[in-house]
């Protein structure tokens, strides 16, 4: 079974003169523990096919099985109880709360999702806080890093609750290119070490060589799959 089954998606935003298809009849199924670049111009329609399969935003048209539910018949808290389960989710702009500290930006989703007691909370933000190179940090408010150490604190943050499905929207678009490159490195690294799936979305280049599967889109189109 795949993790990710999308059929016939599109999308449209606005009416008459204002509307814009942005997604047109996209098909894709991905794999368990794939790891999928999808690439494509500012505008193209990557963000929104993300929202899409993650359950965030709803096709106007098509159908999208996340992990064996049918998305399309769930209500808005059904989908939040699968999304705060088994998505993890990383933003280019990081989406960090700036009054908390490093470790309370990974510790508190976790107790206040219900993922696990204080005590395991604490011990999964330390060792996903580790696992990024950050353990030095921990007390830090997020002002205090550099674009590049706020990322993986985002990527701790995506990554402790063990999701089976990991989702990134441009997460090197604000960064310099030695440093998304690293970040990239973690994604990758990650991807092998959890077997979950990743799908990661980037105008740059800098994943085509490197990621498992590579999916294009244009203008909403879906132009090239390595897949197929
Ligand atoms: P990308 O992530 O590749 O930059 P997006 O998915 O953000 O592309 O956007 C695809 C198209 O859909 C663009 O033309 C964009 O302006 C439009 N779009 C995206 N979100 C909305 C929205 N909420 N309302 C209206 N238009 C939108
Ligand atoms: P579902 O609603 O799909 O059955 P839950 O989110 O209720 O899943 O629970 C998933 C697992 O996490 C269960 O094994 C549950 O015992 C455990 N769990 C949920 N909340 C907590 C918590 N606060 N502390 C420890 N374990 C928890």
């Amino acid at each position: 079974l795949p993790a990710i089954l999308l059929s016939d998606i599109s999308k449209s935003f606005g009416a008459g003169e204002n509307r814009v298809d942005a997604l047109k009849n996209i098909n894709i199924e991905i794999a368990k523990g794939e790891f999928l670049a999808l690439c494509g111009p500012s505008g193209s329609g990557k963000s929104t096919l993300l929202n899409i399969l993650s359950g965030i935003d709803k096709p106007s048209a098509g159908t999208v099985i996340f992990l064996n539910n049918a998305l399309n018949d769930l209500s808005e808290n059904k989908l939040a109880h699968i999304r705060s389960k088994h998505l993890g989710f990383i933003f280019q702009f990081f989406n960090l709360i700036p009054v908390l500290s490093v470790f309370d930006n990974v510790f508190y989703p976790l107790v206040l999702n219900g993922h696990c007691d204080r005590k395991e909370a604490k011990a999964r933000a330390l060792h996903f806080l580790d696992s990024v190179g950050l353990a030095h940090l921990v007390d830090r408010k997020p002002g205090q890093l550099s674009g590049g150490q706020q990322q993986r604190v985002a990527i701790a943050r995506a990554l402790a609750h063990e999701p089976s499905v990991v989702v990134a929207d441009e997460p090197t678009g604000n960064l310099d290119l030695a440093t998304g490159e690293a970040i990239l490195d973690l994604l990758l690294k990650t991807n092998q070490q959890t077997k979950a799936t990743f799908i990661i979305s980037t105008h740059s280049s800098q994943l085509k060589d490197r990621a498992q599967r590579v999916i294009e889109i244009t203008d909403g189109e879906l132009a090239y799959d390595s897949a197929r």
